[in-house]
């Protein structure tokens, strides 16, 4: 049988090299250069959603949630996702999405944001929330599915760079770096930022995902604080990692 060798070990590589193991694949190497999840998924918010804009995010967000249901609510907490628009052109953007998203089977409702408690909704237009979105745990999620990876038989190899490994097939899973296999991939690094709240009194047990549509500013809860962020006014492509305080 092929040995197939899956370079890097963040969520996506994760997710294939799991489930490889799980379709019968028996020679299934998973290598990080680093350590499992130390990548863009270690970083992450950690919302999960099916509200997207084009047919093929929103099926493929479909397969993922419910894998995401099968993991469990340990794992997975289905807050929904609740956006908001608050200009007539946001609405406009909100409602064709949310026609598309219906079309595909998304349970995606017009509400009253005022259900979510302390949320400043004087200004909005437009409220639509999807119950079964919801948010996880990005390092801790994958490390949990590589290590039921491991349990199938799946080769681990961290601080192993995947170009020097004997292969038949190689996934090339390593985000941002994945233009260093040379192989033509559209895939650029973008610097995005969170900033962490303290720990705040009183937020609710299942406060979703909060978006605003327009600007994409956005915050959930983690442990008793606030997760925030939002979109660089001018996109930061490239590997720089520095804070921008000014954000
Ligand atoms: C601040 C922030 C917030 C985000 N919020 C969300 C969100 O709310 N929802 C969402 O869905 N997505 C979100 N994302 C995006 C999400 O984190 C990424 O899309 C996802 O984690 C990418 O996973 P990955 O496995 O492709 O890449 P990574 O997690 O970057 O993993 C790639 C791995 O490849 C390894 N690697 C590199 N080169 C090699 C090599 N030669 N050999 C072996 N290994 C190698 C690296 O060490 C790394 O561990 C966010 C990202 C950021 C930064």
């Amino acid at each position: 049988m092929a040995r197939i060798v899956v370079a890097g070990s963040g969520s996506v590589g994760a997710c294939i090299a799991y489930h490889l193991a799980l379709l019968g694949a028996r020679d299934v190497v998973l290598a990080d250069c680093a350590e499992i999840a130390s990548g863009s998924t270690g970083k992450a918010m950690g919302g999960v959603r099916q509200q997207f804009s084009s047919a093929a995010e929103v099926r493929l967000a479909q397969e993922s949630i419910s894998f995401f249901e099968k993991l469990g609510a340990f794992w997975f907490q289905q807050v929904g996702y609740l956006f908001l628009a608050t200009t007539e052109a946001g609405l406009a953007d909100l409602e064709e999405r949310r026609e598309l998203q219906v079309g595909l089977g998304v349970p995606v409702e017009q509400v009253d944001p005022r259900f979510v408690p302390g949320l400043q909704a004087d200004d909005v237009l437009r409220a639509v929330f999807c119950a079964t979105d919801g948010v996880a745990d990005p390092p801790a999620l994958t490390r949990e599915v590589v290590r039921r990876a491991a349990e199938l038989g799946v080769d681990v190899k961290e601080r192993t760079d995947a170009r020097e490994l004997e292969r038949d097939v190689l996934v090339i899973a390593a985000g941002a770096y994945s233009g260093d296999f040379g192989v033509d991939l559209p895939i650029r690094p973008l610097a995005r930022q969170l900033l962490e709240t303290e720990p705040l009194e009183g937020l609710p047990d299942d406060l979703p995902m909060v978006v605003e549509a327009e600007s994409g500013f956005h915050f959930r809860r983690r442990d008793d604080c606030l997760r925030i962020a939002m979109a660089d006014a001018v996109p930061r492509w490239g590997f720089e990692e520095s804070v921008d305080e000014s954000v």
